[in-house]
């Protein structure tokens, strides 16, 4: 270990939060961990690569926040409660001091985050090479009440928290391929400060994990939207071995995204877009209103999108749209591939 690797370990460690649980954290060749007694883990890693999830231009507090927001996602999607968290810096040999305003900047990010979810930063790596950002989070779920994507029922209706498509709109006006395609307003009346909500819904994404906790129990299955609906609903689909139909007039939409655009530009970011974070869960049609009452406490929304059905001939996707008048919808893509 060089000697800046160990200074940017101790600034690291010199701001990371405890908690009561972490018998020893950052410091030693592995970090001892008290989970409590009867609860399974669930762990969950995210990798941000700059220029694959990141640009050169993104806010270094945001890469942070939301290195950790992805994973938090992850463990929200499970029902399970958050508690400790590994770093893996992969840095550049840009110089000294730029790694280590890069090091504080990103922290400001993560460690907010961090401290809204009481998240112990435990250990990690520090490495020499291309600007690459690993974390991993581990969290505790009674067992046999993690939200798992292999649980959906023909018959359940298909919940999403929160609304969809914003991120993807935010992509959209920065001119990022393919969401560059649909038409989003850029200068109509709030359209600035439309703008601004759609950018940091991209930058600052709220992982749900209260409302995840929230379902343990309730619903049946979960996953989280990071690469859009179609494709992410369509891969509990596949581990359901079920299908899914969706009502594209029910799909929610924030107030910043009904205005930057029209339906069928809306509806493809809804549809497709990635980014959003928001938790799709499928639960018994007898429990919709215990679980709008126990999501009513928090301060996200949650609705109806559609149903679980039974899984259509092979070869057909998994999940299909219809519009209003009954016709169905269909996607040009239906979300993020790393190697398509
Ligand atoms: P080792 O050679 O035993 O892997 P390291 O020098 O990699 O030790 O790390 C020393 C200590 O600092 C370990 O406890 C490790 O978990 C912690 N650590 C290293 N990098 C980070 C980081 N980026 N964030 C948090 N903890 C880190
Ligand atoms: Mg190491």
């Amino acid at each position: 270990m060089s000697a800046a690797e160990f200074d940017l370990i101790a600034r690291i460690r010199a701001r990371a939060a405890t908690r009561e649980d972490v018998v020893l954290g950052i410091g030693d060749d592995a970090a001892l961990l008290q989970p409590p007694p009867g609860r399974q883990l669930a762990v969950a890693t995210d990798t941000l690569n700059r220029g694959v999830h990141f640009g050169d231009d993104a806010a270094v507090a945001d890469i942070g926040w939301k290195a950790l927001a992805v994973n938090l996602s992850d463990l929200a999607a499970m029902g399970a409660d958050p508690a400790w968290c590994t770093l893996s810096l992969s840095l550049p040999d840009e110089g000294g001091e730029s790694r280590q305003a890069f090091v504080d900047g990103f922290l400001d990010g993560f460690l907010e985050l961090a401290a809204q979810h009481r998240v112990a930063l435990v250990g990690g790596d520090t490495t020499r090479g291309p600007l690459s950002v690993c974390v991993t989070v581990i969290g505790f779920v009674e067992p046999g009440w993690a939200l798992r994507r292999d649980a959906a029922q023909v018959g359940d209706e298909i919940w999403v928290t929160g609304s969809l498509g914003d991120a993807a709109a935010a992509l959209a006006l920065a001119g990022v391929a393919p969401y560059c395609e649909h038409e989003v307003r850029r200068n109509s009346g709030d359209a600035r400060t439309d703008a601004a909500r759609l950018r940091e819904r991209l930058h600052r994404p709220t992982p749900r994990v209260a409302m995840g906790r929230a379902l343990r129990g309730l619903a049946r299955a979960g996953i989280d939207v990071s690469d859009g609906l179609l494709a992410d609903l369509g891969h509990l689909c596949a581990a359901s071995a079920v299908g899914a139909c969706i009502d594209a007039e029910a799909l929610p939409a924030s107030a910043a995204l009904l205005a930057a655009c029209e339906s069928d530009a809306r509806r493809a970011l809804q549809l497709s877009g990635g980014d959003d974070y928001e938790l799709c869960f499928t639960a018994p049609p007898r429990q919709r209103a215990v679980i709008a009452q126990a999501l009513r406490k928090l301060d996200t929304p949650a609705c109806v999108i559609g149903r679980i059905e039974a899984a259509p001939a092979a070869a057909t996707p998994p999940v299909r749209v219809r519009l209003a008048d009954g016709s169905a919808w269909t996607p040009a893509r239906s979300g993020y591939q790393h190697f398509a």
